[in-house]
């Protein structure tokens, strides 16, 4: 600001001097004011240059390129450095803000839950992709459009309607289909002057899941219940009526029965928990097919004989390809044997008297090694074969009960498949009977050498 002055000052002094030199030469009478007028007009010329400077400074701050700064020295010099300091911090900190506005933005599109936020009236002001897709708004089109008018599911209305909501809402997703229903969770939050937050859920496998553990449960106690209702009811029998020797005895055989069916569907019970909750299988840990084979032949056979009451047998007939003699399945021993054994004795089990079982290993194209179990069977609808793996589902209940089915054979089958990154693949026709097919790839199993 002194040098300032001191320039202003300068060049009045200057134009003063001027002004008073020229009196002097010309022999003017009075010298003072041709000093005035040369100091007025240095003061004037000096203005002059100092307006033109502050005006392409405004210029410049108007348009506020930095880079394009006027080259001017002095004070207004200083004063564009300043100006040039402070709008490259505030630029440096708008920067670092966006910045960070663009990755919190990132990282809600990242997040599989959904995100919308509204303004003071219900209005769409951002929402993430997740939103978007899962209930059917265009994250650009749709910005400043009422949620309102974009959701009409009457569940979302009466939901938007409440002031403080506590509990989130589920509804029908936008790709929700009958035969794929698609459930999501919405919760509302209010924050800032009015404004608001919907987080969004996908719920559909976790409805999904929900339900199964209820029919699961409901499942569950309805097996236990039936062969204890029928325990129950024999033990008063024993305990009221006088029976002789002959008769406790078939009782007491007819109770055995339900026994080893509540036995059994625990065991099975027992069974899927421990799939579920294991590690995968080793490779580690081998089972020779030539036992495996062997112990499902004679468990066929003994079940075949149990059942057939003396009536005419059914052929059991198991082969092995000659090059498969010295083949190992590679994965837990117990489960490939309960696997195999299922599927056995389901043959059996589902087989008429004097029909024909043939349990057969091959190898694949690929690699693969297959345990195909084939039977002459009563064969089963093609409308059931997509459910037959599902726990407890029978295509006729009384006939699996009184063979001692519980209903969860096939569902082990499949998850100790899973596990081992082998395949259960299923054919029939009703009538002429069915074909269960392993499939275990080339990784699960090897040649002894
Ligand atoms: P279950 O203990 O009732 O046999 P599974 O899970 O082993 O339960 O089988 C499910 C259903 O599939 C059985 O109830 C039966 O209706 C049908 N099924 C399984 N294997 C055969 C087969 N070899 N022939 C005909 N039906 C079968």
């Amino acid at each position: 600001m002194i040098s300032r002055f001191f320039s202003f000052f300068s060049l009045l002094a200057f134009g003063g001097a001027l002004g008073f030199a020229w009196a002097v030469m010309g022999d003017k009478p009075l010298s003072m004011p041709y000093l005035m007028s040369g100091a007025l007009l240095a003061g004037l010329l000096w203005m002059l240059v100092d307006a033109w400077r502050g005006y392409r400074v405004r210029s410049w701050l108007r348009q506020g390129d930095l880079g394009m700064a006027p080259e001017i020295s002095g004070w207004w010099g200083v004063l564009i450095d300043r100006s040039r300091k402070l709008l490259r911090e505030r630029e440096r900190s708008i920067d670092a803000s966006e910045q960070r506005l663009k990755d919190f933005l990132s990282a809600i599109q990242a997040s599989p839950n959904g995100v919308v936020m509204l303004d003071s009236n219900a209005q769409i002001e951002w929402c993430n992709q997740t939103a978007a897709a899962q209930l059917g708004i265009h994250p650009e089109r749709d910005v400043m459009q009422r949620i309102g008018n974009l959701l009409r599911d009457p569940v979302f209305t009466a939901y938007m309607a409440v002031e403080q909501p506590n509990e989130a809402v589920v509804m029908a997703g936008r790709k929700d289909r009958v035969d794929r229903p698609v459930r999501i969770s919405i919760q509302r939050h209010r924050y800032g002057e009015g404004k608001q937050l919907l987080l969004t859920r996908d719920v559909t496998l976790l409805e999904q899941a929900e339900a199964m553990r209820r029919d699961f449960v409901a499942n569950v106690s309805h097996e236990i219940r039936t062969p204890l209702t029928v325990l129950s009811g024999f033990v008063e029998t024993l305990q009221t009526l006088d029976l002789n020797a002959e008769e406790q005895k078939r009782y007491l055989a007819l109770m055995a029965i339900q026994a080893d069916r509540m036995q059994g569907l625990v065991e099975d019970l027992l069974t899927l928990s421990r799939l579920e909750g294991s590690p995968t299988p080793s490779l580690q840990s081998t089972l020779p097919l030539a036992h495996l084979m062997q112990s499902c032949e004679q468990e066929a056979h003994g079940l075949s004989d149990t059942i057939s009451h003396g009536a005419e047998p059914q052929h059991i007939e198991f082969q092995t390809d000659h090059l498969l003699g010295d083949a190992v399945l590679l994965g837990n021993e117990r489960e490939l044997q309960s696997a195999v054994s299922n599927l056995v004795s389901n043959a059996v089990r589902y087989t008429p008297a004097g029909g024909r079982i043939l349990v057969s290993v091959g190898q694949g194209s690929d690699g693969s090694l297959m345990v195909e179990v084939r039977d002459t069977g009563a064969g089963i609808a093609a409308e059931h074969l997509p459910r037959l793996t599902e726990r407890f589902y029978r295509v006729d209940r009384s006939r699996s009960r009184e063979s001692g089915g519980t209903g969860l054979g096939l569902a082990i089958v499949k998850h100790v498949m899973q596990r081992h990154g082998a395949s259960l693949s299923i054919s029939s026709e009703v009538g002429q009977g069915s074909c269960f097919k392993l499939t275990f790839p080339a990784t699960r199993w090897r040649l002894n050498p």
